[in-house]
């Protein structure tokens, strides 16, 4: 295994420098260090990072031969999380563990409202379904991508192509080592494609999380805002089988032992320091062209808003005197919350900096560059031109797409697709199906129903997807599919379409694990005889939406290769090269704690403290606390977490690094590399990061070390988290 590994760090060196080298000199070469930029791996030694603060050599912060501190970082399903013990002891935030805390609470013993601590290791709780990612090695695999692709005979073969290809390199990974997982990422569209391996560890637990009011203090009111003082943080723990390998939960499983951890410093920071995050953000739209902000602004971010933000009324009213489905729904609400204030945010940032005309006023000029060199124009001439022909027949369906796939996302459709999927792909031999049900991913796969099952509502259901199909009478789009367009008809008022969509949901043949367990085992016949009317209903649905679906690979095939074109034609232009948007691979970003001047006469501190917490409280609300945490202030019990210049705890801090949604539970890191915070936010105006980053708007938050520390100890009285952390 050391052998192979060797070979594609070897391998990923040579290829991977020659063609960065020429970034690394138009951009870094003897320049003030950039502050924006999501820098991946293979990048991070074209920064000049002693320059920018950094006081530890680079090489222990990211060695491709050695052992680093990337080697301490995971994610965690759309969070980041990193190792701060050797044995397997993981800080991420409470928010990415919210859903598994949920679902080991009941209404008797709530550890979501309450806090959870586990004193020893037998009490620490299985994180149902939470699986934990660690980035063992890349390589650039490009060349064999671009070289499937052009074997297309036509366009819309390419995307077939290239799916086909990534399967294949992922798959001879897995065959070469087994016990490991890999993913092709694209990093530029239609030109980077990075072959990335995984050890994924299957069996994580619950360690300590604070009560609900410190963990999630502040709630939806101060999400997305700045000053902020929410305890976002919580501990969990990586098991593997007694042999080192990933395993599923079980009561033999030890603690896992990791190549590197991250120190905990005590001390925090001060404003002004340095800093740098390790982390998985998830995605950003920067090298995207004007239309696809202009499809964001006037449909996706408004559809989606809409919809989330009446799901969160409808399901907050479901929960009301009902405190089991309360609890139930909590994680549903709280992602539709979250996502909804994020895009109101981005909507407002997209007016406020006028972004989708600034986009196109650029990409005039970039026209006129092209048009004034003859070669040039012969090569890039009609890129843009071409991307607005395609993007002419993706307005068409306007939101078609988006509800497509917002039907698919209901827990309920869900399941009637992994149905299909495991009645599909079981049948074939072992090494031909679907990676996820393959040897002893099938556990997984059967956990996931599980889970899914567990959180099955009839009502909710129906709300969602009536709002869904509700909506789509406005929309004229939605009347492609003929199965919508009869329904509109039959129906008239969007009452008799919940009445309707009821009686479908109730009427499903899933209704709990085992009807999915027998369902999955039963013959064709007897499943074809079986009456279920929400199962015609979806495979009407997907019949019509067919056509599209062929749409839209032929809609990427065209692009994949346009918006190669326009990259490269952009660097020509603006003499430099760039970062790939993020895509939930490993990158680091660095900055400095800093405020900002959020709107005309404020100016923001970066660091805020307990006497804010405090002050705060008083509204109660969202900003309601644990008796515990006013007896500890007001005797004024904060040991060694007391910052002397503030006379206070700091709670949470501000910087300008660059971080996007799945940087949460970062390790924010001072300049020797020790862990000073956790990353879980972003203030207001940064929430158009995702398009557009700038020095003067985009800030991030971070829950200060010093308060997790201070929390732990004192709050949760986990000393023994406080000395696995080497605290003392
Ligand atoms: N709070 C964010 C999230 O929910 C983190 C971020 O986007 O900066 O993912």
């Amino acid at each position: 295994m050391e052998s192979v590994l060797k070979q594609i760090m070897q391998k990923r060196k040579i290829v991977f420098s020659i063609s960065l080298l020429i970034i690394s000199t138009f951009l870094f070469f003897g320049s003030t260090p950039p502050d924006e930029g999501m820098y991946p791996l293979s990048e991070i030694y074209k920064l000049d990072l002693k320059n920018a603060g950094l006081k530890m050599e680079v090489k222990e912060l990211y060695n491709p031969d050695g052992v680093s501190l990337i080697d301490a970082l995971v994610s965690l399903q759309g969070c980041t999380g990193s190792f701060v013990s050797n044995e397997g002891l993981i800080l991420t935030n409470h928010h990415c563990a919210f859903d598994y805390i949920r679902k080991a609470s009941s209404v008797e013993k709530n550890i979501l409202e309450e806090g959870f601590l586990a004193k020893t290791r037998n009490e620490e709780i299985e994180a149902r379904g939470l699986t934990c990612k660690i980035t063992e090695s890349y390589e650039d695999v490009s060349d064999k991508i671009l070289a499937a692709a052009n074997e297309a005979k036509d366009i819309a073969e390419r995307m077939t192509l290239i799916r086909k290809k990534m399967k294949q390199l992922v798959d001879e990974v897995k065959k070469e080592d087994p016990g490991s997982e890999a993913e092709v990422s694209e990093m530029f569209i239609g030109k980077t494609y990075i072959l990335f391996k995984y050890r994924v560890l299957r069996d994580v637990r619950l360690v300590y999380a604070p009560p609900r009011a410190i963990g999630e203090f502040g709630g939806e009111s101060d999400n997305w805002v700045w000053p902020r003082h929410t305890g976002d943080f919580t501990f969990l723990r990586a098991y593997v089988a007694p042999d080192g390998s990933p395993a599923t939960y079980s009561e033999k499983n030890i603690p896992y032992t990791p190549k590197r951890f991250l120190k905990v410093n005590p001390n925090g920071v001060e404003e002004g320091d340095f800093m740098f995050i390790l982390g998985y953000p998830g995605r950003t739209f920067r090298h995207q062209p004007s239309q696809y902000t202009r499809f964001h602004e006037q449909y996706q971010l408004p559809y989606i808003q809409n919809l989330f933000k009446e799901l969160i009324d409808e399901y907050t009213k479901l929960g009301d005197n009902n405190p089991t489905l309360a609890l139930k729904l909590s994680s549903r609400i709280k992602s539709f919350a979250n996502t909804e204030k994020n895009y109101r945010g981005k909507i407002l940032g997209m007016r406020r900096l006028s972004l989708v005309d600034k986009r196109e006023g650029e990409e005039r000029e970039l026209q006129k560059f092209i048009d004034s060199d003859p070669k040039l124009k012969e090569e890039y001439g009609s890129v843009l031109k071409d991307i607005d022909e395609i993007y002419k027949e993706i307005f068409d369906d306007g939101r078609l797409g988006l509800m497509y796939a917002q039907i698919r996302r209901n827990p309920l459709i869900r399941l009637y697709d992994l149905l299909a999927e495991y009645r599909r792909e079981i049948k074939k031999p072992e090494d031909e199906r679907a990676a996820g049900l393959r040897g002893n991913r099938i556990e997984n796969f059967h956990a996931t129903v599980k889970e899914l099952c567990n959180d099955l509502d009839q009502e909710a259901e129906t709300a969602m997807l009536a709002k869904i199909l509700n909506d789509g009478r406005r929309f004229p789009e939605m009347q492609k599919l003929e199965t919508l367009k009869d329904l509109y008809e039959k129906k008239e008022s969007p009452e008799e379409i919940t009445k309707y969509i009821r009686q479908l949901v109730k009427g499903s043949m899933i209704r709990d694990y085992d009807s999915f367990k027998k369902l999955s085992e039963a013959e064709d016949e007897e499943l074809e005889k079986a009456n279920d009317e929400m199962r015609d209903f979806l495979s009407d649905l997907k019949k019509d939406y067919r056509p599209f679906q062929a749409k839209s690979d032929i809609i990427n095939g065209k692009l994949n290769i346009s918006l190669a074109k326009l990259v490269d034609v952009k660097k020509i232009w603006q003499k430099k090269s760039f970062i790939p948007d993020a895509n939930s691979t490993l990158r680091l970003t660095y900055g400095y704690i800093k405020g900002y001047t959020p709107a005309d006469a404020t100016n923001f501190k970066p660091i805020t403290t307990l006497s804010g917490l405090i002050e705060k409280s008083y509204l109660g609300g969202d900003y309601k606390i644990p008796k515990k945490l006013k007896e500890l202030y007001d005797k004024k019990e904060f040991g060694r977490y007391k910052n002397q210049k503030l006379g206070d705890v700091p709670v949470a801090i501000l910087y300008n690094s660059d971080t996007t949604g799945g940087n949460s539970g970062s390790p924010i890191m001072n300049a020797y590399g020790e862990l000073i915070g956790v990353n879980f936010d972003r203030s207001y105006e940064a929430t158009i990061n995702d398009y557009a980053w700038s020095q003067d708007y985009s800030r991030s938050i971070g829950v200060d070390i010093r308060f997790v520390l201070w929390v732990t100890e004192k709050i949760g009285g986990a000393d023994n988290v406080i000395k696995e952390l080497g605290i003392n």
